[in-house]
């Protein structure tokens, strides 16, 4: 399906000179996950992101997306990504993901959590797990990036992992098939697609110091899904929740760095993190 694509070259330096917006998200995702507590507004942790990027020397990228206006995408329960923010008021058990994008020097990071409002530990069980299944599958996404393989592997290890969750959680998750992961560099959204699931053949080849964001977006129901009239916010067709995780990762012939997270990957890529130094 996307055959034609190849992965544009960049050199080791570009990397490095990703790490700072990509780190800037980071620490921003961090603080939104500490702010966005019950009786909050969506509205209101869009501004707090606004500031904290700009007062840190970054740019919102999502603002210069034609017809957005926000500086994240917050989506709230059966919501699956794109919901705008605004004045919706975050509920205790708010199954919540924040999308957050900037631009420093004009290199992009794209990065997104999901939390439970109030606390995990208030969450509804299946909420959690979702929650868990997901970002597990990211980090086996993540962890089948590596140069000279096909980058297909990446959907096919997510997939692979939700279906373990799921046999393990006793469910059966779906896997939104309508938006894919993404090159990532001078802009947001570049070549090649990263589909979250197993499509035919090998993919483009992982190039040395290639830079894509990873993004599954898992459901508690079916993956069906339909756009709001608003035109921006994707809710599962059946309403059942979703969740979202995304990391902006560079693979190089070292290993890999994850730019948006705050360790570069340390905690959770074992032998294969391999942070770039000056
Ligand atoms: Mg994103
Ligand atoms: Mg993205």
């Amino acid at each position: 399906m996307f055959a034609r694509e190849r992965i544009k070259a960049k050199d080791l330096a570009d990397v490095r000179a990703m790490r700072p917006a990509g780190l800037l998200v980071a620490q921003c995702l961090a603080a939104l996950h500490a702010a966005a507590v019950p009786g909050r507004t969506t509205g209101e942790l869009d501004d707090l992101a606004e500031a904290f990027i700009r007062e840190r020397g970054g740019r919102p990228s999502f603002a210069e997306v034609p017809g957005y206006r926000h500086t994240l995408c917050t989506s709230v329960n059966e919501q699956i990504v794109h919901g705008i923010p605004g004045d919706r008021v975050l509920e205790r058990g708010d199954l919540l993901s924040i999308d957050c994008g900037a631009i420093i020097d004009g290199w992009h990071g794209d990065a997104a959590i999901s939390l439970i409002v109030g606390g995990r530990e208030i969450g509804e069980p299946a909420d959690v797990e979702l929650m868990d299944a997901t970002l597990d599958s990211l980090w086996a996404g993540i962890g089948a990036l590596e140069v000279g393989r096909g980058l297909y592997e990446v959907g096919a290890a997510i997939e692979a992992s939700i279906e373990e969750s799921g046999a393990q959680d006793g469910r059966t998750y779906g896997i939104v098939e309508d938006y894919v992961g993404h090159g990532i560099g001078r802009e947001m959204h570049m070549e090649p697609n990263v589909p979250n699931y197993r499509v035919k053949g090998k993919g483009p080849t992982v190039k040395n110091a290639t830079t894509v964001a990873i993004e599954p977006m898992v459901t508690l129901g079916d993956q069906a899904n339909e756009v709001l009239a608003d035109e921006w916010t994707v809710v599962t067709l059946d309403r059942a929740r979703a969740c979202h995780w995304e990391h902006t990762v560079a693979a190089h012939s070292g290993g890999l760095w994850v730019l948006t997270a705050l360790d570069g990957g340390a905690s959770r890529l074992g032998p294969k993190f391999a942070p770039l130094g000056d």
